[in-house]
């Protein structure tokens, strides 16, 4: 027995990176996981493939995020995908993981209002209704835990708009929490340094060793060890922590 069998997950952005090693891990302790992607459905399928190769059990759902109807597509694949699986369409953890970065080096003086609204609507906006949205599945003590980034704690001028939209996603977690305290759902936010996400960036070992010296640990982190923390927030283990940012950043700027 998995420390989530008879459990149903959704993990947005899973097709790739952090997320995919989430839905992973999530099925790999016995969820159901729908594996939410955006554009990219062969990665999604591989997520898939991967998931059950490990004897796990998931399914597909797109939905582009942060443009309008996203939520109500994605919950007819959701609902679809749980019903027929499960006989209903009751959700146990949400990971709202799916988001949108600046393009690297993009200084505040640079930002576009167009730039600024699509980093609001899939990383603030998108999070927000899919909540909103999740509430009449969620099972009584369900999960919801929110991806943010170490950005809202430390100053790092090229990512400004990005970070302010992660600090906006960082407040869904104490108000849900309180609201959904009664039904013992608890909701969290995990923030991370840099994780090697698979992106060719992390192929170039120069680039690698830079990146490395942000972490008190001298490395980046890795995808998997953030799945570790998602993993436990989902459990049972878990249930007393609500409301709380959790810091997944191997020490990132300590000092
Ligand atoms: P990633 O490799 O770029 O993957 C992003 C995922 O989100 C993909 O599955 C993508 O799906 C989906 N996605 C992106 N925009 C979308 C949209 N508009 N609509 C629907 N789906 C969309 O990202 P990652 O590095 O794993 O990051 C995962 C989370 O961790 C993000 O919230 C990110 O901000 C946060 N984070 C990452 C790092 C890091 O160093 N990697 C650091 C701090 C925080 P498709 O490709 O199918 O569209």
């Amino acid at each position: 027995m998995g420390k989530l069998t008879n459990k149903t997950a959704l993990v947005t952005g899973s097709s790739r990176g952090i997320g995919r090693a989430v839905a992973q891990r999530l099925a790999a302790e016995g969820a159901l996981v729908a594996v939410h992607y955006g554009s990219n459905e062969e990665a999604a399928k591989e997520t898939l493939r991967l998931i059950e190769g490990d004897g796990g059990r998931g399914f597909l759902v797109r939905a582009a995020l942060g443009v309008p109807g996203d939520t109500h597509e994605l919950f007819l694949g959701l609902e679809r995908g749980l019903k027929e699986r499960t006989g209903e369409a009751s959700l146990d953890i949400l990971v709202n993981n799916a988001g949108a970065q600046t393009a690297a080096g993009l200084a505040p003086e640079e930002v576009t209002t167009e730039e600024f609204d699509h980093l609001f609507a899939v990383n603030t906006r998108a999070p927000f209704f899919i909540v909103q949205r999740a509430l009449g599945l969620l099972s009584d003590g369900g999960r919801i835990i929110n991806v943010s980034s170490g950005t809202t704690r430390v100053a790092v001028p090229d990512q400004v708009a990005y970070a302010m939209s992660k600090g906006a996603l960082e407040q869904i977690t104490p108000h849900f929490a309180r609201h959904l305290a009664p039904r013992g759902i608890t909701v969290n936010t995990i923030a991370l340094g840099i994780t090697d996400n698979g992106s060719p960036v992390f192929d170039v070992p120069e680039i690698v060793e830079q990146m490395a010296q942000f972490s008190a640990f001298k490395r980046v982190g890795t995808a998997g060890e953030v799945a570790d923390v998602v993993t436990f927030l989902a459990s049972e283990d878990a249930r007393w922590i609500t409301g709380a940012f959790i810091d997944a950043s191997g020490g990132t700027m300590l000092g």
